[in-house]
């Protein structure tokens, strides 16, 4: 159930790094076990899940979670043994499936009809979830436009909790040699003799403004993890392969390659904002990141959040509670003036010295053909979204 984690730079949230994965004759038996029992097929999101839960990227939690923690976390943003915990974690079901299901001892967890079963889990409870409750208290917003209440509705009113062993997990065909667990991530960070190591999450392309960030942050610590989200996100986000393109060739000629590492981080996006903000430093602190990089909007969508909220929701725990260290910052930007990246915080002058585009601009350069200024994106970067933006 543990791994060793004694070399850790920051102890796993709850002290244990969880490991649902099963070997040798256990998992033996639960391949046995599992072609006796009822067939779930999970959704794209759980089957992410499904992988954070197996591999400990979200310990302590052992398996999906039941009725009385779902509603301690939208009441207290806290596990009931009193940690801290944003965003529920669960399995669900709809009506058919609570029909198929009910009264069974466990059931085997699939990605599609047919196929092998990665997990079995224990059902400790079916409950049927409040989807208004759930909304408010994860996205702050019921209404269906949001990306995440719309994923809300589309998934079972019913919810199956349990504990889970995982038998093996879900099949990638891509980023195969970005992909650690928390436990190798942290052994690579041991290696590296890094003592403190800072995450950076993000489901974009790396612009100017985001390298400075990190750079800023990497000054501090002695390590740096880009940690690009690569679950489901939205559909008009860039392409997870495209994205990983550009992060390649930063990495190859503008990143230390001793102090900076790129990998996959498995999870579904929930655009839920400033829950998600949390949610995902409780994760990278179980990869063993002691410092996360919160900046503007973080995981946000549309205008359903303030663009601080996501580092303000920070104060509303007790010091010390969350274990890692949230790194604020501001939007970034080139200032001719300044001669530099800045942000508001360094930089004195007038807008018009600053080289800032929105997102739409760039997005119409790139798809005209045209690179943004190389004060705003790299002429590497620009030429890879250039390319794709044609080709798709
Ligand atoms: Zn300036």
């Amino acid at each position: 159930m543990t791994t060793d984690a004694t070399n850790a730079t920051i102890a796993p949230h709850g002290g244990t790094l969880v490991n649902l994965l099963v070997s040798g004759s256990d998992r033996d038996r639960a391949i046995e076990e599992a072609a006796n029992l009822p067939k779930l097929v999970v959704n794209e999101r759980e089957l992410s899940d499904l992988e954070m839960l197996a591999v400990g990227a979200l310990s302590p939690l052992t398996g999906f979670q039941g009725e009385k923690e779902h509603r301690s976390i939208l009441e207290s943003m806290h596990l009931t043994n009193g940690l801290p915990w944003t965003i529920p974690v669960t399995l669900s079901l709809t009506d058919d499936d609570v029909k198929r299901v009910g009264g069974t001892e466990a059931v085997a967890l699939v990605a599609e009809q047919g196929g092998r079963a990665l997990a079995i889990v224990e059902v400790d409870e079916i409950y049927k979830r409040d989807r208004h409750a759930e909304a408010i208290g994860v996205f702050g917003t019921d209404d269906p436009a949001h990306p995440g209440v719309e994923a809300l509705h589309a998934a079972g009113e019913y919810c199956l909790a349990g504990d889970v062993r995982a038998i093996e997990l879900p099949a990638h065909d891509d980023f195969l040699g970005y992909r650690r667990t928390p436990a190798e991530m942290r052994a690579a960070f041991a290696e590296r003799d890094w003592k403190t190591v800072v995450g950076f999450q993000t489901r974009n392309p790396i612009h100017r403004a985001h390298e400075y960030i990190q750079k800023c942050a990497l000054e501090i610590v002695d390590g740096l993890l880009v940690h690009p989200l690569m679950g489901a996100t939205k559909g008009d986000d860039v392409p997870a392969d495209v994205r990983m393109r550009c992060y390649e060739v930063l990495f190859a000629d503008y990143y230390p390659k001793d102090r900076a590492m790129i990998s996959v981080f498995p999870a579904a996006m929930r655009y839920a904002g400033p829950k998600e903000a949390i949610w995902h430093a409780i994760a990278r602190k179980n990869y063993g990141c002691t410092h996360f990089i919160v900046g503007r909007d973080h995981a946000g969508v549309g205008d359903y959040y303030g663009t601080y909220d996501a580092q303000k929701i920070f104060d509303e725990f007790e010091p010390g509670e969350l274990g890692i260290t949230p790194l604020r910052f501001e939007h970034s930007f080139y200032c001719l003036r300044c001669e530099g990246m800045a942000s508001p915080k360094t930089c004195p002058h007038a807008e018009e010295h600053r080289v800032i585009l929105s997102g739409t601009k760039v997005r119409q350069m790139l798809r005209g053909g045209e690179r943004p200024p190389q004060e705003f994106s790299r002429p590497e970067v620009a030429d890879i979204l250039i390319e794709a933006m044609r080709s798709s």
